[in-house]
């Protein structure tokens, strides 16, 4: 999708600290990092919001929930607890129109969140 920067990471058009990449997935880390650990799970195909999933994406929601566990057992937050953030539209505080799921942590979170 043109002019989507998440689009433009994933095609090394724009950097991006990569930590995760697979196939399908790209993790990086968040520009502007609300924790110690704050990472981006963006899938590689360009879907806008949560609202645009479709069955057909079933396998890959599946494989970004088993990926954000893994990221979340190497950076040592596992145990402690983490936040899993998706925004979706303006309410939501959503920026990026490309779906990126958020792993927070490091720290304790509150709750109601902002
Ligand atoms: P959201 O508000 O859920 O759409 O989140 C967008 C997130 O993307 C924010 O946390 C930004 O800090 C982050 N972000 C924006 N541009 C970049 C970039 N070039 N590299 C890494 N993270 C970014
Ligand atoms: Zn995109």
């Amino acid at each position: 999708m043109e002019n989507c920067i998440f689009c433009k990471i994933v095609k090394r058009e724009i950097p991006g600290k990569i930590v995760y990449e697979d196939n399908e997935i790209i993790a990086i880390e968040d520009i502007n990092p609300q924790a110690k650990i704050h990472i981006l799970i963006i899938p590689k195909k360009h879907i806008s919001t949560i609202l645009d999933i479709t069955e057909d994406d079933s396998s890959l929601i599946f494989k970004i929930h088993k990926i954000i566990n893994k990221l979340a057992k190497d950076t040592g937050c596992s145990e402690n607890g983490f936040r899993v953030v998706l925004n979706c539209n303006k309410d939501g505080g959503q920026a990026v129109y490309h779906i990126h799921y958020h792993l927070i942590g490091g720290r304790k979170m509150d709750w109601p969140p902002g």
